[in-house]
Formats: C-alpha cells, structure tokens, sequence
C-alpha cells in the first residue's frame, strides 16, 4: 500500500489545509506514516510570513534529499505547498532542486475529504484568501482573491461533525469576520506588475469593510448563528479578525450568544497611525482602542490578544512608543510580536527599505513582550 507523510509549517489554516490534503491521500488508498524515511511521498506545507519560516521548510528539503542521496532506498516524492508557491514554479525549482511537484494551495477545496487527529475539536475553513492589502503581507499573493464557502456546506460540515461527537469548532479564515463580504474583487495584480513607473504607497487600494449598514446583518453574525443553532456544538471560536470588519452587531452577538468562546484575536500590527497607513490597515488606532473599548464594555468576561510587528520600515522611536502606549491602554493578554523581515513580492518590499537596524528591533521585541507577555506593565522602557 503506497503511504504518505505531511509536514506542516505555520498557522492553523495550514494545519486545517493538511487535514484536507492527508484526507485526499486516504481516499486515493495511501496509509499515512510517522516517519518520512518510509514514505513514498513527503507533502511539505509552507509558511511564508517571514523569512525564517522559508528559511525552515527549506531546510527540512534539504535534510530529507541529504538524507537519501546517501542511501540505496529511492527518495520520496517530495511535493511542495502552502504559502511559499507564491514564489512561482519555475523559481522554486531552482530554489530547491529537490522538488518533484507543486501542488497550489488553492486547489485544496473546502470540500475535500479530512483526517482529523481530534475527536471533539474541529478547524472549519470558512473562506480562503484575502481581498486586503497590507503592504507587509504575502496572503493576497499566495492564496489569491478572498472566496468565502456557501454557508449551507459549512453547516453541513459541521452538522456532520456534532452527529459524530464534536462539541468545538474553530472557524477560520485570513478575515473571519468579512465572510461573505467578498463581491468587490480587486484587480491589484495587474497594478503590481505596471511598468511604466515605480509602484508607490498611493496606489494601493485603501483596506476597509465591503459591508453597508443597510445590507442588515452582517453575514458573518448570520452564519455564527446557524452554527450556534446546531446541538451538540458546546463552543465556536473563530480566527482571524480584521478590525475594519469588527461591526457593532458582531460585538453584540458575542456578548449574548453563551456558545462563542469569548478570546478575541485582533491583530493591531502598530499603535502608530503614521506606521497604520504605511502598512495599509484601514484603521487608526483610535479606531481598534474604540474596539477594544466596546469589547469590554459589553463582554464582562472577555480576553483578548494580538499581532505586532515591530521594525516595520521607518518605525521611528516615537513611533513605536505610540505602540507601546497602545499595549499599555488595550491590555491584550496575549500578543504575538514580530520582527519585521522583507517579504520579496509584497507591496513593502517593493516601497520601502528594510531600514530599523536587526539590533533595534530586537530591543523593540524584547520590550513589548515584556509588557504584553510578561506583564511588565509599569516599567518604563527605554527605546534603542
Ligand atoms: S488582512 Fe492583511 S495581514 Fe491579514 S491576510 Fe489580508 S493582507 Fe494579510
């Protein structure tokens, strides 16, 4: 019997992609195997938010190929996925010669069979993609236009899933909350590739909600409400929000709906505003403190937590102070902070210039780990 092996870098939409690619192999008659020494083919499921991830999953090629250039058994079958396809094929070949097939990550459907390692918790693809620009970001480019799933299939998905015993689910997606939100498509490729002058910070598209007021509902409340209605389903988390989607009515939902777990993750990346526009987030940060503010004025019991990047280009000292300030007022509980690294094919890579020395954003990181991780709260930092 043929046998596979997936190895998964990255976020939890990878780990949910794997899950799908593995039930695949199943359904073709594969035997999934813990070792990729014995198997006939190696699934290896990129990251590509920054460079060390790449940096990871190459050399996990590299160890595979060593490892059996130097023995008689024939190698794997090694197929490449995920996020790093955004690079090309004709460039990843050379990058890694090792390589024997691409697989893009979007023909990974939401409908494909699925392994799943957890009997009670389940990752539910909600939507695919991204429609925002943030100029640090490789998704729109490696997972392309947002595209969200029909919601009868994923209640169809996750009624199966209580039938069978599941009491939790995760929904998730690269913007959860612009479920549905996606008929504005943008033609921003074709301006990335323009040739006729140098791309600029002006020409990206403004990041901000495709909802209207008057549209009633947003359409991610309503599917939150189906899923909610559905026995057995003890509790629903979701994953990722975008403040520029984060409505009133959402707020509401979560503060009266005793199924929705009540951690909130929403992504700041800077307390700067001028640092907000350059990385193109759609909002200021009075915008997400208002957030913040209604999260806890209606939800007595809620958490929350965020992304930071810190070194983005041209983040000056004042301006990352800005950030700390932010951590100081909106006390996430958690916040995953990074360093930011030049991602090739991005819209920052293409503006800006990789300019806040390694060793400054290194202070900057162990700073704001400190305050938001530690809980460092009253000590005063001093900035490099
Ligand atoms: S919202 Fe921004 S950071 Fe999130 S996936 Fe889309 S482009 Fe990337």
């Amino acid at each position: 019997m043929p046998t596979y092996y997936i190895h998964t870098f990255g976020c939890q939409a990878n780990k949910s992609d794997s899950e799908r690619i593995a039930g695949d192999y199943e359904a073709r008659g594969y035997t999934e195997v813990r070792s990729w020494k014995t198997a006939d083919e190696v699934v290896v499921n990129t990251c590509a938010v920054r460079e060390r991830a790449e940096h990871r999953a190459r050399a996990f090629i590299f160890t595979l190929a060593k490892y059996f250039a130097d023995r008689t058994k024939r190698k794997p079958k090694i197929i490449l996925t995920g996020c790093m396809t955004h690079h090309g094929d004709k460039k990843l070949y050379e990058m890694i010669p090792a390589l024997d097939e691409i697989l893009p990550i979007n023909e990974v459907g939401f409908n494909s069979a699925v392994v799943r390692k957890d009997k009670h918790h389940a990752w539910i693809p909600i939507s695919a993609g991204c429609n925002s620009f943030c100029t640090f970001c490789i998704v729109p480019y490696s997972r392309g236009r947002e595209q969200s799933r029909p919601l009868e299939e994923i209640v169809t998905e996750v009624q199966g899933l209580a039938d069978h015993g599941y009491t939790e689910i995760t929904l998730l997606g690269q913007n959860v909350n612009s479920w549905g939100l996606e008929k504005v498509g943008i033609g921003f490729r074709k301006l990335l590739m323009r040739k006729d002058r140098p791309f600029t910070r002006e020409d990206l598209p403004s990041n901000q909600s495709q909802y209207l007021q008057s549209q009633g509902t947003p359409p991610f409340v309503r599917l939150l409400r189906k899923v909610s209605a559905i026995p057995g389903i003890q509790v629903i988390r979701f994953m990722t929000s975008n403040p520029w989607d984060f409505h009133d009515e959402l707020i509401e939902e979560i503060a009266h709906n005793p199924k929705i777990d009540k951690y909130i993750h929403l992504p700041v990346q800077s307390g700067s505003n001028n640092v907000l526009f350059r990385m193109n987030r759609g909002y200021t940060r009075e915008n997400y403190l208002e957030i913040v503010e209604k999260l806890r004025k209606n939800i007595a019991d809620v958490v929350i937590g965020t992304d930071i990047i810190v070194g983005f280009p041209g983040e000056t000292d004042e301006e990352f102070l800005e950030t700390v300030d932010l951590a100081r007022r909106a006390q996430w509980k958690i916040g995953f902070v990074a360093m930011y690294s030049p991602r090739p094919g991005t819209a920052a890579w293409r503006i800006y210039k990789d300019d806040v020395p390694h060793t400054v954003k290194k202070r900057r990181w162990e700073i704001l780990d400190n305050i938001i991780n530690k809980d460092h709260l009253q000590e005063r930092p001093k900035v490099m």
